[in-house]
């Protein structure tokens, strides 16, 4: 760390807890790579002492902050601007501070779509499938929208982010191009039938990671057509059980999340440097932490 010195920046993360976070990983060996002089630090900021965290921003003059939960909301009324991305969500995960102003932004949705991309899917024109609209769900489906895809379906239970589910829909239709619905999961013959219809199918639930790592939204291989992009947020284990079964079912392109998350990194790391991010050298600086 022989780059730090009296000019370095400095880039944070605040949420609670926040110690396991790939994010210095991730952003200090670019920062080193590309010898850049800031610096990456999580720091614990459980709801009460959010306000007190913003203002270190403006007042250390950090460059920015990422945010996760339970801040990704909260943090709203302590920034003064939004991007398109974080307006569309009402969720935030990235600050950028431009001298004194801070804007507020969601990577996420950028990182799937780009990850997507570089693995030769392109969602504009395209029909998505999505299980799940929470913290990931929802910026994957206004993202896509905002790039151009042609229909969303989403699937998701009865549970507390149903109603969250339905404004997401209504965004999506009342500011972008694209069609939206939103179906109740347990509606199982609409999810069969909007598989084979669908080009795209993303689980963005979170079953399939422990403690569900057993557990998969689709067991019957059958519902999986050759030509579907299969894509689940879930990184670890890299290969969830509904991978499993699509793999086995014959469906050539079955994705983890890992790109989303490296990619939504990247988005960050731009808006923070204007540079891009070294994709591959960060992707092995996770692999071999993961190890450790
Ligand atoms: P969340 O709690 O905000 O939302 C979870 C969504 O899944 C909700 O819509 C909920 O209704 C639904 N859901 C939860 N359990 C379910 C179940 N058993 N059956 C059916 N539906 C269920 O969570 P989140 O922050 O959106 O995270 C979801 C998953 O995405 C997690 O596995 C997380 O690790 C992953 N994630 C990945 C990335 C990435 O960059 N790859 C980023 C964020 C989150």
């Amino acid at each position: 760390m022989t780059r730090i010195d009296g000019h370095t920046y400095l880039i944070g993360l605040m949420a609670y807890p926040i110690r396991h976070s790939m994010s210095p990983t991730m952003h200090n060996t670019a920062f080193e790579a590309l010898n850049l002089n800031f610096v990456y630090l999580a720091f614990d900021v459980p709801a009460e002492k959010l306000k007190d965290g913003v203002a270190a921003i403006r007042t250390l003059d950090m460059r920015g902050s990422n945010v996760s939960m339970p801040n990704k909301q909260a943090i709203i009324p302590y920034l003064d601007k939004l991007d398109i991305s974080a307006e569309l969500n009402q969720a935030v995960n990235t600050v950028v501070n431009d001298n004194g102003v801070l804007t507020g932004y969601t990577t996420d949705g950028v990182g799937f779509v780009t990850d997507l991309k570089k693995k030769g899917h392109e969602v504009a024109g395209k029909k998505m499938v999505l299980i799940g609209a929470g913290g990931a769900g929802t910026p994957i489906a206004t993202q896509s929208a905002l790039d151009g895809l042609s229909e969303i379906r989403i699937f998701n239970r009865h549970d507390g982010r149903f109603d969250h589910a339905q404004e997401t829909v209504d965004i999506i239709n009342e500011k972008t191009n694209c069609q939206a619905s939103l179906t109740d999961l347990a509606d199982q013959a609409a999810l069969k039938e909007a598989l084979a219809w669908a080009d795209i199918f993303c689980d963005a639930t979170g079953v399939g990671m422990k403690p569900l790592e057993d557990q998969s939204l689709v067991e019957d291989p059958t519902w999986f057509k050759k030509d579907l992009v299969v894509y689940d947020t879930v990184y670890a284990p890299r290969e969830t059980k509904l991978m499993a079964i699509a793999k086995n079912a014959g469906v050539d392109n079955v994705y983890n999340g890992l790109g989303m998350m490296i990619e939504q990194g990247a988005a960050a790391f731009k808006l923070w440097t204007g540079q891009d991010m070294p994709i591959d050298l960060v992707q092995a600086a996770i692999e071999e932490k993961d190890q450790q």
